[in-house]
Order: structure tokens, then C-alpha cells, then sequence
């Protein structure tokens, strides 16, 4: 059981993508970023980027990170308008927490799991995919109260989750030290 719920442990908890050190991770040696969309970079359902996620993005870029959106949304029209605005590449119907939309990804990047980073709001389908493939995993809290019926049921069994693992411990917090402890448990 317990190391069931170490699937879903995040390597970092953020307030929001503006508070992820970038400078820190490019230093560790990631190269590239797949974002969740809804509640991670703007609020769900809305098309609206908000000015602090666009200067996040545009910051990411100017160190050189590489990035693309993948999102569980069945609406492309809405992703590939947001992801065309932001200048990233994309990836819809990614069906997280299952591999193939992170892998889409990856050969989107040209990056391996190694050097990449996984952003996300929800820890079922965004940290335990991104953990699941072994990349550097980073819970956001949600932009907003308003969401998807099936991700407010999800919610629950996420508090459960989160107050378990809590109770063992925080998130990690250094990059390097994760990175291959996940790698050797796997
Ligand atoms: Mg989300």
C-alpha cells in the first residue's frame, strides 16, 4: 500500500507555475517541461491565458526549456488555440495517467524521461503518469474551484491520497536526488 501511494508522491509542490525555480532545474539538467492545461495554466473550461502563466512560459523559453502542452482535453480546437498562442507544441487526448501521450510528447521535445519535467494540477493523472515514466514531477495547486464533474470526484480520492502522504513525509525537493532514486526503485 505504501509504495503503491509513493506513485503519487510529487517531487515538488508549487503554488503555481510561477513559483517553479527554473533556473534551479535547468541547472539540474532538465531540458524540457509537458504542461497540463486546464487549472495548471489557466482556469478550466476558459481560453483565456492569464498574463503570469504567458511571462512563465516565455521565461521557460528564454532559458531554452522545451515545451508542450499535453492534455487529457477531447477539445484540439481549444488546446492548438491556446498552445499556437503560447508558441508550444501540444498533445490532445493525451489520456494520462496512461503513457502514450507523455511519449508523444517526449518525441514531440526530442527529450528522454531523464531530462524532462512533468507539470501538473492533478496527482491521477498528471504526477502519477509523470512518475510512472520516470520523469521529475511537479504538483501545482489548482488555478481554480470550478472543474470537470468526473475531476471533482476525483478530487476526493485525491485528498484521501494527499493526506496519506502527507502524513509519511513532504514532496521531495532536490532534483538531482529524486531523479535517480526514482529511477533505482523503479
Ligand atoms: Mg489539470
Amino acid at each position: 500500500m505504501g509504495e503503491m501511494l509513493e506513485m503519487f508522491r510529487p517531487d515538488q509542490y508549487v503554488r503555481s507555475v510561477c513559483d517553479i525555480d527554473l533556473i534551479a532545474l535547468k541547472r539540474d539538467g532538465y531540458k524540457a517541461m509537458m504542461l497540463d492545461l486546464d487549472n495548471t495554466l489557466l482556469p478550466w473550461a476558459s481560453s483565456q491565458v492569464p498574463e503570469s502563466s504567458r511571462n512563465w512560459i516565455e521565461s521557460a523559453k528564454e532559458l531554452g526549456m522545451r515545451l508542450c502542452i499535453v492534455s487529457n482535453t477531447h477539445n484540439p480546437r481549444r488546446l492548438s488555440a491556446v498552445a499556437k498562442e503560447l508558441g508550444v507544441a501540444s498533445v490532445f487526448k493525451a489520456l494520462k495517467p496512461r503513457p502514450q501521450g507523455f511519449e508523444q510528447g517526449l518525441k514531440i521535445l526530442g527529450c528522454v524521461p531523464e531530462n524532462t519535467v512533468v507539470v501538473g494540477d492533478q496527482l491521477l493523472t498528471d504526477i502519477l503518469g509523470g512518475n510512472w515514466a520516470c520523469m521529475y514531477t511537479i504538483l501545482v495547486k489548482p488555478m481554480h474551484p470550478k472543474e470537470f464533474i468526473g475531476t471533482r470526484l476525483s478530487r476526493l480520492v485525491e485528498r484521501w491520497i494527499w493526506s496519506r502522504l502527507s502524513a509519511t513525509g513532504a514532496h521531495g525537493t532536490n532534483c538531482v536526488a529524486n531523479k535517480s532514486e526514482k529511477r533505482d526503485t523503479k
